[in-house]
């Protein structure tokens, strides 16, 4: 198998798809570079080797065509600077200037493309757009986990371009291994803890966990639909009213399969939606009309916490309260604190979803878990089973 070291980039050209959809401030400042710092080992790798490099990627979402905010010529600087050298810039992703640039580019170089989504075709996967793409390089590279469930010209359907010379890069490579450590490396016992606003985003990943996990452990404002769904009263709280059948199936399917599923007894209630709300705490099973529960009370901190400390594997995604707001963040905060706990006792965990890993980062505790996937929406569509196109286009 090629694999990323393995594979010798001199004198080629690698056309690498990653994802610096970073965040801009109004003066096109990036104030986040987290992903672009995590594509550094890739790129230098293949200058290392004698190779040159070709960066492709999307930021924001245009409409229709180029627009300032969204230009990756933001970008050029930082990048000069991190990986020393003057790097490149062709205003147009492809046509004649893309070309030539490509064409100049000599070991050692960079040449950073326009953004992708400047153009339609990109989105849509268009095989004449992903062509031109493709002249550009002689090897294709493939280290944009991000966007790798998404099958878009340049994460999918130019690999067939390159049918000897395809790769994922060390980003893709980590994700990948790391993910199948709780597919199909599992130490037991395995707990998913989901948490988040809805049951909706979740109640795939949930049915794919079934047969696999030994607990289930379940927070956030998900939470009040399971506990609606068995007969509670959760006043105001987040309800989604036509996943409640769905509900008691799912805690049923658990039962059957001897599956572990926890659900908060107490929580941190609020008379509105706010920070500043009065507050207090109360059985989850009877919220007053007129109150929402907004965190997971102490006495649920406690049972959760347990049953993490005692796991072998870990996968966290979605926040257990609306840990934005101060008042209602001690759940989450309690949570991550006992997953870093149980890594440090020697468990593998794994976090993933945009919410957990902006709590995780809120609270310094990035590097006390085992791994934290860059790629939200992919990682889940992934632990799902679903085949991802930006996965299989490079492995076919
Ligand atoms: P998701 O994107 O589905 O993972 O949801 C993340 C969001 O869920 C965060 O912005 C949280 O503030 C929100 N959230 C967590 N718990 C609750 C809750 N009890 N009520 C309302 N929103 C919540």
């Amino acid at each position: 198998m090629k694999t990323f070291d393995n594979y010798s980039f001199k004198d080629k050209k690698a056309l690498i798809r990653v994802d610096f959809n970073v965040p801009l401030n109004d003066k096109y400042k990036i104030t986040d570079a987290t992903r672009i710092n995590a594509a550094i080992p890739t790129i230098k790798k293949i200058l290392d080797d004698g190779g040159s490099v070709i960066l492709m990627s999307h930021l924001g979402r245009p409409k229709q065509g180029p627009e300032e905010k969204f230009s990756l010529k933001h970008l050029i600087n930082y990048l000069s600077e991190k990986l020393n050298t003057n790097v490149k810039f062709a205003d147009d992703c492809i046509g004649d200037s893309a070309k030539n640039l490509a064409v100049d580019l000599k070991p050692g170089e960079i040449l950073l493309l326009e953004n992708l989504r400047f153009y339609e075709e990109e989105t849509k996967g268009d095989e004449d757009f992903a062509k031109k793409l493709a002249s550009l390089g002689d090897v294709y590279v493939n280290d944009a986990f991000g966007t790798a469930h998404r099958a878009h010209a340049s994460t999918a359907v130019i690999a067939k371009f390159f049918p000897e010379n395809k790769l994922f890069g060390y980003i893709m490579e980590n994700e990948l291994k790391n993910i199948n450590k709780v597919l199909s490396e599992v130490k037991r016992p395995f707990t998913a803890i989901l948490g988040g606003a809805k049951v909706s985003g979740k109640i795939e990943i949930i049915n794919q966990l079934m047969n696999k996990v030994d607990n289930f452990i379940i927070g956030g404002g998900m939470m009040f639909t399971f506990i609606k769904a068995m007969g509670g009263n959760i006043g105001n709280s987040l309800i989604e009213a036509d996943l409640l059948k769905v509900a008691i199936d799912t805690i049923e399917k658990a039962k059957e399969a001897r599956i572990n599923f926890y659900l908060p007894v107490d929580s941190v209630i609020a008379n509105k939606f706010s920070n500043e709300a009065d507050k207090k705490l109360a059985n989850s099973y009877d919220i007053p009309d007129g109150w929402m529960g907004l965190d997971i009370g102490p006495k649920t901190c406690k049972k959760f916490a347990d049953v993490i400390e005692k796991s072998k594997t870990i996968l966290w995604n979605g926040p257990m309260g609306v840990f934005e707001m101060p008042n209602f963040e001690a759940g989450t905060k309690y949570i991550a604190e006992a997953i870093t706990d149980a890594t440090q006792n020697g468990a593998f965990s794994l976090v993933g979803g945009g919410d957990s890993v902006a709590a995780i980062n809120k609270y310094n505790l990035k590097n006390k878990v085992s791994y934290v996937s860059t790629g939200g929406g992919a990682m889940l569509e992934y632990i799902e089973g679903k085949e991802l196109p930006g996965i299989l286009s490079i492995k076919d």
